[in-house]
């Protein structure tokens, strides 16, 4: 199974898609997690991601293409695999579409987190992330038991620098100018499914079972 999950800044995809890749033993491909690692080791690709992250801005299309290509390669034998922000542009997408055709694959189906841009900047402003492991919390919604310290490893916790509210709304508007036509594409491709992202949790992960199971049947 190949799935897409998008949605805007703070919709929880990240910790959605941690949870289906559990659930159904699928590879988790993050194109942040991997410029945000590359950031971090100072490499070539990271000196390159890092200003266009900073301020908000997506990372060239080239980029990210490139990447997505090497990680689709390493993944295509096992049980699938769930891309996490990306594609995030139509030349993404259309890059994507023409992988999988070369491989004899497609998406089966893309799931749009919806939530507010109010609810959005409140979700944000509390996230917290480990330096080490990259486990995510929220000061009010899903704090770790030790206040600043990660439940899993005991590292530190920060802020993303582009978690701040100057940059927060930048990725706002560029989801909605550059992000957003993808649902317009996945519609017409009938793989579309708009998943409410308002709840815990739990709630938006039950929905995301509801699309999935619907589709096996
Ligand atoms: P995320 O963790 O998915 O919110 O991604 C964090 C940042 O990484 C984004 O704001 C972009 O600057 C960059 N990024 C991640 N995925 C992509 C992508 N598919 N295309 C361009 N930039 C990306």
């Amino acid at each position: 199974m190949i799935l897409i999950i998008f949605g805007p800044p703070g919709a929880g995809k990240g910790t959605q898609a941690i949870l289906i890749s559990e659930n159904y033993n699928m590879i988790h491909i993050s194109t942040g997690n991997i410029l945000r690692s590359a950031v971090k080791e100072g490499t070539g690709l990271g000196e390159l991601a890092k200003s266009y992250m900073d301020n908000g801005e997506l990372v060239p299309d080239d980029v990210v293409i490139g990447i997505i290509k090497d990680e689709i390669k390493k993944s295509i034998s096992g049980n699938g695999f769930l891309l996490d922000g990306f594609p995030r542009t139509i030349p993404q997408a259309e890059a994507l579409d023409r992988m999988l055709n070369s491989e004899q694959l497609k998406v089966n189906d893309v799931l749009s987190i919806e939530v507010t841009d109010e609810e959005i900047i409140k979700r944000i402003s509390g996230r917290r992330v480990c330096e080490k492991c990259g486990a995510m919390y929220h000061n009010s919604f899903d704090p770790s038991r030790e206040k600043g310290m990660c439940d899993n490893c005991g590292e530190n916790l920060y802020q993303r620098d582009d978690d701040k509210e100057d940059v927060v709304r930048t990725r706002l508007q560029v989801y909605r100018e550059q992000t957003e036509p993808l649902k317009q594409y996945y519609e017409n491709a009938d793989l579309l499914s708009e998943v409410d992202g308002l709840g815990t949790i739990e709630e938006v992960s039950d929905r995301i079972e509801k699309v999935l199971k619907s589709m096996a049947k």
